[in-house]
């Protein structure tokens, strides 16, 4: 099961690594930004520094009337293939 996925960049402070830049932009998984709980979890698992939040969101949402895959921009959840409205909610099955 895949909690999360996105890019993630480091930088070295003093003796040690820190994430400087971390997202959720993954097209093949499509992760809700709600999942930056398991990656704060998983980079506390291994110490390492990083920062509050996802630096970079990006809200996906399948259209439920033409089942294309949006990326959101700036809250206008209407679907760029059709015109349909998209749901608040995030309804990515990555599997699907
Ligand atoms: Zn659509």
């Amino acid at each position: 099961m895949v909690l999360s996925a996105g890019e993630m960049s480091f930088v070295r402070e003093a003796d040690r690594w820190v994430v400087s830049e971390v997202s959720n932009q993954s097209t093949g998984y499509r992760p809700d930004i709600s999942s930056w709980s398991e990656v704060a979890r998983a980079l506390d698992d291994v110490e390492l520094g990083r920062p509050s939040g996802f630096t970079h969101e990006v809200v996906f949402r399948r259209c439920p009337d033409c089942q294309e895959h949006n990326i959101v921009r700036e809250d206008d959840f209407v679907c760029v293939f059709c015109g349909s409205d998209l749901p608040a909610a995030w309804n990515v099955d990555p599997t699907a």
